[in-house]
């Protein structure tokens, strides 16, 4: 099945301007034009209240992507391939795209790894790759859930991790992450 390509939804618009990001987070390359990107947000969920906070959120261009990759030990690299090789489950998302449905909000609405639904994950991410101004719907949006990112981040080495952190504090220093109940090692780029 070809991949199929749509707008950008507003879930992953930029929270500031309301419109697409525009900008990759590393090297500030303009990319509604034609660029490979992924989009990544983070947020914390109170169940519940029917409420979630923003942690963060970017948009960076594959080369940056990659520079980034080359950042990870070997090894990290190598068990995280293999977790989401042995984990990630694509059916409902293909169940989606044979069904011609792309309504991001329903492509998150569970985790791709644990099959939790959103509601009930007090912390997730979601990602999307796209092309210039439009989503690419095929893997991707998905949801990954704080329980899965915490057994990714499980598998990480030290090094790694502070790559992570590093990267973190470089580009959301505290405190415009605003949410107390992130914990400190959290962030994983996938
Ligand atoms: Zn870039």
């Amino acid at each position: 099945m070809n991949p199929t390509l749509a707008e950008i939804p507003e879930l992953f618009y930029s929270s500031e301007t309301g419109t697409p990001i525009e900008k990759c987070l590393v090297c500030e390359k303009y990319l509604l034009d034609k660029e490979e990107y992924v989009i990544e947000k983070a947020f914390t969920n109170y169940p519940g209240v029917n409420t979630k906070d923003l942690v963060w959120e970017f948009a960076i261009c594959t080369d940056c992507m990659k520079v980034q990759m080359n950042e990870y030990s070997e090894e990290s690299e190598r068990k995280m391939t293999e977790y989401f090789q042995e984990h990630m489950d694509f059916s409902y998302q293909n169940s989606l795209r044979t069904n011609q449905n792309f309504d991001a909000s329903e492509w998150v609405s569970k985790c791709i790894i644990k099959g939790t639904s959103i509601e009930e994950c007090a912390q997730f991410q979601i990602s999307a790759q796209c092309l210039g101004n439009l989503m690419l719907f095929e893997r991707t949006p998905f949801m990954i859930s704080g329980e899965a990112m915490d057994e990714i981040i499980q598998l990480m080495s030290n090094e790694t991790l502070d790559f992570f952190n590093d990267f973190r504090g470089k580009y959301f220093p505290p405190p415009e992450d605003l949410s107390p109940f992130f914990k400190e090692r959290d962030f994983v780029l996938i």
